[in-house]
């Protein structure tokens, strides 16, 4: 029966994991790709309230788009090339 050195071959495939990403982003916005990690307790995102002071949602603070509770897009912000209703 043949043998063959499997060991040998997961040990290069590690090697292929080492971290070689310059910055290493935690929980970028989903809109601008920058970092919403802050800690373990908070994030980066702003929250936003209604007239009941409850939380209904978050916004990005690097390109101000909003997000509803459930991280769904509602408002695009700092981007030009969407046509907005008049
Ligand atoms: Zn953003």
């Amino acid at each position: 029966m043949e043998k063959r050195n499997f060991s040998e071959q997961s040990q290069k495939n590690q090697k292929k994991y080492k971290k070689t990403k310059r910055k290493e982003i935690k929980d970028p916005c989903t809109v601008c790709d920058e970092e919403l990690y802050l800690n373990d307790v908070y994030t980066q995102r702003v929250g936003l309230l209604n007239d009941y002071e409850e939380v209904v949602g978050w916004m990005c603070p690097h390109c101000k788009s909003e997000f509803d509770s459930d991280g769904k897009i509602k408002n695009l912000g700092g981007t030009s090339n969407i046509s907005g209703e008049a």
